[in-house]
């Protein structure tokens, strides 16, 4: 038995978009089916429950962080919301409310490709519940089980918190984190605010695992949103 490719459900009011969105995904081997407006993407995603969603922010009808939240309720699926530039708060509300990844306009198609790899494969290895051990991006090696983390094969010591800031963005490597869901993993729902705590343990991190830190290629900031841990 052949297994189906994953379908993905487009929910955007701009026809360009649509079509370069469907061009994009089947090209690369997706089942694309599209919604130009929230109520119509809520009933396609009801009745036809696709394996991921993109999802535009500003649709016609109602507030694209309705559609998520709505979706939510009763769906793990995976979102990717499309925002436009200069809309942070909206993309960090939308992930605040469960959705996983965004894209800022204009994106490109390798950069579309490999948010909806990260997003499946997230919501896979959700179900399987089986994380994995060992994480190894470039010349960075996590070993989860032991507890041990490698640069170049030379042994990293980090502090607990540094420790622990690293394992959140490895479980969940490729994906976006926001500021608040990093505080919150890993100092506690006490200090969701103190975004400096962040910062000060990014920075050590990055002193102690990347070549250059001030030009990251494993630990990346999302301006005005959060870090992403590079995965490919
Ligand atoms: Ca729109």
């Amino acid at each position: 038995m052949v297994e189906a490719s994953p379908l993905i459900l487009i929910i955007e009011d701009e026809p360009q978009i649509r079509r370069f969105l469907q061009a994009a995904l089947t090209g690369a081997g997706y089942r694309p089916i599209e919604a130009e407006t929230g109520k119509m993407g809520l009933a396609q995603a009801a009745t036809q429950p696709p394996d991921a969603i993109i999802l535009d922010l500003g649709l016609p009808d109602m507030d694209g962080l309705e559609v998520a939240r709505q979706i939510r309720a009763w769906s793990s699926v995976p979102i990717i919301v499309l925002s436009a530039r200069g809309q942070e708060k909206d993309k960090v509300a939308a992930l605040d409310l469960g959705a996983d990844d965004y894209l800022t306009k204009p994106f490109g198609v390798g950069e579309l490709l490999a948010r909806i790899r990260v997003a499946l494969r997230h919501a896979a290895r959700t179900e399987g519940e089986d994380g994995q051990a060992v994480m190894v991006v470039g010349d960075l090696k996590v070993d989860l089980a032991a507890r041990r983390v490698f640069r170049a094969d030379t042994e990293v010591h980090l502090t607990p918190m540094e420790y622990r800031l690293l394992t959140t963005l490895v479980k969940h490597a490729g994906k976006v984190l926001t500021h608040a869901f990093l505080l919150k993993e890993v100092w506690g729902p006490a200090n969701a605010r103190e975004t400096h705590y962040l910062r000060v343990f990014m920075a050590n991190l990055r002193h102690k695992l990347e070549a250059d830190a001030s030009r990251p290629r494993y630990l990346l900031t999302e301006q005005g949103v959060g870090y992403r841990l590079a995965d490919e």
